[in-house]
């Protein structure tokens, strides 16, 4: 991407950027790269070769926060050496530790939080200056003033630049920041800020161009993007209707959105998902828990019999749609009976695959105040690897029906075992993707990136499907 963008700054610096976390930080540091880049900055692929180090981090659970400050430990040397390096902390752990990172890393120079992610290129050039260390965050959710907190937090929706795209043939596109569901669990409400839905005619002008840049399969993203609603042309979009929106814009083969919250999981939608040919049969709505009362203290807003409703009407819409799930285990309070139901709930869910959790306190939120976090580590470990064994037995049951059968795939490019053998031979192995969103692993050649072909599928394992070229 490095050269691609020639609008110059004065101080041009050989950007790293590191990411953790989920798809919206993957797509931030999409948009940031493309960004610096228009600035007249060089994308580097390695820290060594860089004069500016960004991290973008995550700080869902204190595993992802604690890579990211022996990372940042790594790095003082680095300093010491490098005096004129620049080191920024960017995400959701800057807007939750603000001073605190400069406190454990007095090397940082840069802490920008999500909601202001949009100055980055001009606080760059600041630090630059020799304006250090400096911190740009929103104001805090528990502030009070609600449209202060609002404004603070400045969706970061920069006009994209399909050329410049790491895969041309695929895009994340965000409809929605923030979440205003405050699980009592989670940080992200407090680092993410208010929801705040983007107008549907700016998110189909950028669909659009991506699909004349030949982006053939769009993935909508929302922390709770089946909340999507857009009122600012004075009538009431839904992601359903959203969806319709995008279908018939010429090239778009494919679209997805992820993730769905359970309360927000309506007839209509569903209805709209079995409607559209384009849309994925897929729904990645999770859990959390099998327990009425462990969803309660998660304040997640819905019982497990209403979940398994949902399931039903998917079911009954869709008979071959896909579901996948998050749970987290050893939430405080849980007992073997609560684990037991969600046991329970995953051997009924029969999703395709689910992400399991163990729960980790994050300070600022509901249940790190009010419940002690009283599952031993060890107890937490156990239920999580059994867990996993449950929901990897299903997940093999599901792909197996598919060996024998063909299947239509998006081709993602060579796996990563591939790319570490570049040149070698002109067949490599190949990833590609189902609508369902299921791995399919084949050997083929390069030039096969970004088509939509069939693959037959001669073995399954629990997470990827092997297939060849019919
Ligand atoms: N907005 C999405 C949702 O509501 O499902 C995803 C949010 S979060 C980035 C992804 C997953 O992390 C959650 O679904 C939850 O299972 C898990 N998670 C969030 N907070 C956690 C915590 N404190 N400890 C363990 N897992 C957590
Ligand atoms: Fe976190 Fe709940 Fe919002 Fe998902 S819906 S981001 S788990 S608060």
């Amino acid at each position: 991407m490095a050269g691609m963008f020639d609008a110059g700054s004065s101080m041009s610096r050989r950007v790293y950027i590191e990411t953790v976390g989920c798809q919206m930080n993957v797509l931030d540091s999409e948009l940031i790269a493309a960004e610096l880049s228009r600035r007249g900055h060089e994308l580097v692929e390695t820290a060594r070769k860089a004069d500016t180090i960004l991290f973008n981090t995550c700080s869902v659970r204190q595993h992802a926060e604690d890579k990211i400050y022996s990372a940042l430990g790594r790095l003082k040397h680095i300093k010491r050496q490098r005096p004129g390096t620049i080191i920024g902390v960017l995400g959701c752990m800057a807007q939750k530790d603000q001073k605190l990172i400069l406190r454990r890393a007095p090397h940082v120079d840069l802490v920008v939080g999500p909601g202001r992610l949009g100055q980055l290129g001009e606080l760059l050039d600041r630090v630059a200056a020799g304006r250090r260390p400096w911190i740009e965050v929103s104001r805090e959710r528990s502030s009070g003033d609600r449209l202060a907190v609002l404004a603070s937090f400045r969706p970061y929706d920069p006009v994209r630049h399909p050329a410049a795209r790491p895969a041309p043939h695929q895009a994340m596109v965000r409809i929605m920041s923030g979440c205003d569901r405050f699980c009592s669990y989670c940080i992200v409400p407090a680092v993410r800020g208010p929801e705040q839905s983007r107008p549907a005619d700016r998110i189909k002008a950028e669909v659009r161009q991506l699909a004349d840049h030949g982006c053939l399969e769009v993935t909508l993203l929302g922390q709770t993007v089946n909340s999507y609603e857009d009122t600012s042309g004075g009538r009431r979009i839904r992601l359903g209707d959203l969806l319709g929106r995008l279908h018939d814009i010429a090239g778009l083969r494919r679209l997805k959105f992820v993730t769905n919250h359970p309360r927000y999981m309506t007839a209509e939608l569903i209805a709209a998902v079995a409607g559209l040919p384009k849309v994925s049969p897929y729904f990645h709505v999770p859990a959390q828990s099998g327990s009425n009362r462990i969803l309660r203290r998660m304040n997640r807003g819905y019982t497990v019999e209403r979940y398994r409703e949902m399931l039903a009407e998917i079911g009954h819409a869709l008979g071959d749609a896909a579901v996948t799930s998050d749970f987290i285990v050893g939430f405080p309070g849980e007992t073997e009976e609560d684990y037991r139901q969600t046991v329970g709930l995953v051997r009924h869910g029969r999703f395709k695959n689910s992400f399991i959790f163990k729960y980790s306190p994050r300070a600022g939120t509901k249940a790190a105040e009010l419940y002690e976090d009283d599952v031993p580590y060890k107890v937490k470990q156990q239920r999580n690897n059994k867990l996993l064994a449950i929901q990897s037995e299903i997940s093999l049951e599901q792909n197996e029906p598919l060996i024998g059968r063909q299947v239509e795939i998006l081709v993602e490019g060579p796996s990563k075992a591939a790319q570490k053998r570049p040149g070698h031979g002109r067949l490599v192995q190949l990833v590609g993707r189902t609508t369902c969103d299921r791995i399919v692993v084949f050997q083929g050649s390069r030039e096969l990136t970004g088509r939509i072909l069939s693959v037959q599928i001669e073995k399954v394992d629990a997470f990827t499907l092997f297939g060849r070229l019919p």
